[in-house]
């Protein structure tokens, strides 16, 4: 899995880091820079619920077809 964040509706809400913390990154700023990050399969559900709570929807998960459980 890979996380995109779209940057340009990120508001800096750091819900995803709150709520998800071993996979979101904020920036000094608060922003989330998690963008290009990969997601081992043990974090997947943790990544999902941080991108539920993004109040701006600016998460996108890239779901890979896993080759590597
Ligand atoms: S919750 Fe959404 S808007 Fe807030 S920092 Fe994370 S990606 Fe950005």
């Amino acid at each position: 899995m890979k996380i995109h964040i779209d940057r340009s509706i990120c508001t800096g809400h750091a819900l995803c880091a709150a709520k998800a913390p071993a996979v979101y990154r904020l920036d000094e700023e608060g922003f989330c820079c998690s963008d290009g990050q990969s997601v081992p399969p043990a974090l997947h559900e943790q990544a999902r619920l941080g991108a539920r709570h993004c109040p701006e929807a600016a998460i996108f998960l890239e779901e890979e077809d896993s080759k590597q459980a």
